[in-house]
């Protein structure tokens, strides 16, 4: 069987392209969508991934601009910042880089950030109205792995889709948008750390996405022939001295079993930022009704 790769940079691309013509409305009518992103402290990993996100918004000609802090920064110092950009008018979007140091309370940080600003979609009214059929602003990841399933014509009705890792990031709001009626209508079966016997459910999926953040766990042994697999993972290994990033699939493994196989890297690495400028294209717009 052939396996057909879901590439998530064509994907994003047609996301881009949709995205210009409202882009252009928001600003005939005096709004340019931008979006503050808060680094704390000196990670690597951060660094990269903010500095993927805010070249993309200024490559689109948005606003972007990061505030930077020392790792030692007080708890109270952050949630001054952040209440300063709720009420900044420049902002429609506030995206606080993860993991935060230590001595700062994430949750508390997070649920700082005023809903409709909230272009993660992690505070808690917004994984509220997911869960309850009225997405607003729904974490970017899983969005994105809805728009590249859609973009390649993978219709999830009455599918079975089976999610490996509950995470409120990625894998609990993936779970929630493939089963909503308006959106996935499949039948999901969630699965975790806690699952006896993963293979059963894993051998069952039609659609697997595998968000466990275990390198290359998920081989040919786990699917059933033509399964559709979403490998959101990313993760950095050491092999033969080089190190590389790989997703939780196997991709060698699975190659000529799997119908459909998003890769990594480009898969749906590059929805998850497509989707923080929806998201804040999406918060500018809110401005307009
Ligand atoms: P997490 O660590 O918060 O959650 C992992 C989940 O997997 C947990 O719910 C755990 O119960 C489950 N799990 C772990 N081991 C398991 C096992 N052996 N069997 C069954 N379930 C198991 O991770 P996360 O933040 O959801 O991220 C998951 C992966 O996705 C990571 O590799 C992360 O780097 C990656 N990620 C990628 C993107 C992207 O843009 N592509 C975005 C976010 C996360």
């Amino acid at each position: 069987m052939d396996t057909k790769i879901l590439s998530g940079l064509e994907a994003s691309k047609a996301l881009f392209d949709g995205l210009l013509s409202r882009i252009d409305n928001l600003k005939s009518n005096g709004i340019t969508p931008g979006l503050a992103a808060v680094l704390v402290g000196e990670n690597p990993a951060s660094e990269i991934y903010v500095r993927n996100k805010t070249k993309k918004f200024e490559s689109l000609g948005l606003k972007t601009d990061l505030f930077r802090l020392d790792s030692d920064v007080k708890e109270s110092e952050l949630l001054n910042l952040i209440n300063d950009l709720n009420h900044n008018n420049d902002f429609h979007g506030i995206l606080v880089q993860l993991p935060l140091p230590k001595h700062i309370d994430s949750e508390k940080v997070l649920n700082a950030i005023t809903p409709t600003k909230d272009v993660d979609g992690f505070h808690p009214e917004n994984a509220g109205l997911l869960s309850i059929g009225k997405p607003r602003f729904v974490p970017c990841t899983p969005k994105g792995i809805m728009y590249i399933l859609n973009h390649f014509n993978i219709d999830l009705n009455g599918k079975h889709v089976v999610v490996i890792g509950r995470s409120n990031i990625v894998g609990r709001p993936i779970s929630i948008l493939s089963s909503l009626k308006s959106l996935g209508n499949a039948t999901v079966t969630l699965c975790h750390s806690g699952t006896k016997d993963l293979k059963y459910f894993s051998k069952q999926a039609d659609i697997l996405v595998a968000a466990l953040g275990s390198p290359e766990f998920v081989d040919a042994s786990y699917i059933k022939k033509g399964a559709c697999l979403v490998d959101v993972g990313i993760n950095r290994i050491e092999k033969n001295g080089k190190s590389r990033i790989v997703g939780d699939v196997n991709q060698e493994s699975v190659t000529g079993v799997a119908s459909s196989l998003t890769p990594v890297p480009k898969g749906v690495g590059p929805m998850t930022i497509a989707m923080l400028v929806e998201n804040t294209v999406l918060s500018a717009e809110l401005l307009l009704n």
